[in-house]
């Protein structure tokens, strides 16, 4: 049937997400989800917002979340116009990559990141050029220093787990002046510091947020994206030209209690620090070579098993990780930082694969 479709629709490679196991209780660390339910405040939230017999279901939620967009501006020390909400952070990149960053010089981003950045670069026809990393899976700051057609990091990086440091994004933005510079963050809560502060000083620099990391909202598909008035403008006519109301009206409202709620998010961040760490040391002491994290993840390699053997052997025990068969990542395992107990599973488990 392939006559009947677009010239695009050839041309494409959709992102791959790790599987949704349908097997009873997975022990899931492939996809990077918290390992903690959301705030009992989201799901008190969530009830209110159904209200009498689901009664606001029949209306329209609000096609620009002000109330979502105000809390999280206050929450950041910025001006609800300077705040962007989409159905998931992956919605609010496709809208960036529309909006900022198709350009007729190229877009650069790392070889090792998000697979999403080269799929979207297909979808909108966004040429681009990938920076190789470093061995050590370290971004070179210098290829991005050159001011020529936008760039687009994750910090944290993907799935890799290393961070640049403030100074090196504020040289990387000052370095791009004619052009976007988009900081993805979704795992900035785990370890890295956020470009935030700089969004005031800088008009080309858009930081993205998400709630699905270190909210526990992946189910609610909310993301977020901050920046000057005029970056938020390009995104908010994007979205009106291809959905008005990305958000429902349960996602608003999760959203914003979630960001109510600062201490339960601080508590789970910090458990999540804490098995990561423990999970790296436990892996070093199999001999698996783990790169620095600052995520709730870990990307590691074992000097003498292949990684594709190792996730395979794990799902036979109901344990999925990830594995990409990718250049110069194929022997690494993705692991995602579960809680207490799943890390010490998948550390047991790998001990018995291991001997
Ligand atoms: C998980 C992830 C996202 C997507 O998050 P959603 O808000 O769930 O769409 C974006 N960027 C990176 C680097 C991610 O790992």
């Amino acid at each position: 049937m392939s006559r009947y479709w677009s010239a695009i629709v050839h041309r494409l490679a959709p992102y791959v997400p790790g599987d949704q196991p349908a097997i009873a209780h997975p022990i899931k660390l492939n996809t990077n989800e918290n390992p903690y339910p959301p705030s009992p405040m989201v799901l008190a939230a969530i009830a209110r917002e159904l209200g009498n017999a689901g009664d606001n279901l029949r209306r329209y939620p609000d096609p620009v979340a002000r109330r979502l967009r105000a809390t999280v501006a206050a929450h950041h020390g910025l001006k609800p116009e300077q705040v962007f909400v989409g159905n998931g952070s992956d919605e609010v990149l496709a809208h960036t990559f529309a909006s900022l960053l198709k350009h007729h010089r190229p877009l650069r981003f790392p070889d090792i990141t998000y697979s999403f950045y080269p799929t979207y670069a297909r979808l909108f026809d966004v040429c681009y050029r990938a920076m190789p990393v470093a061995d050590d899976m370290s971004i070179c700051v210098n290829d991005y220093v050159r001011d020529v057609g936008g760039v687009l990091l994750a910090n944290p990086n993907a799935p890799t787990g290393r961070a640049l440091s403030l100074a090196d994004i504020e040289r990387i933005v000052v370095g791009n002046k004619s052009s976007v510079v988009v900081i993805d963050e979704a795992y900035v809560d785990f370890g890295a510091q956020s470009a935030l502060p700089l969004v005031d000083r800088y008009p080309n620099l858009l930081v993205v947020h998400t709630t699905s990391k270190a909210r526990s909202l992946a189910g609610m598909r909310v993301g977020l994206s901050f920046g000057h008035a005029d970056l938020i403008e390009a995104l908010n006519r994007v979205k009106d030209s291809f959905n008005s109301y990305p958000l429902d009206r349960l996602a608003q409202a999760a959203a914003q209690a979630a960001y109510e709620d600062q201490d339960y998010y601080e508590t789970t961040r910090a458990r999540v620090i804490a098995s990561r760490e423990r999970m790296k040391q436990a892996l070093e002491r199999q001999g698996f070579d783990v790169v620095p994290s600052a995520a709730n993840f870990v990307f590691a390699r074992h000097s003498s098993h292949d990684a594709a053997v190792l996730a395979a052997r794990l799902k036979d025990q109901g344990i999925f990780v990830r594995h990409f068969r990718q250049p110069r990542i194929e022997q690494y395992l993705r692991i995602t930082v579960g809680t207490e107990e799943e890390c010490r599973a998948v550390v047991a488990a790998l001990h018995e694969l291991l001997v």
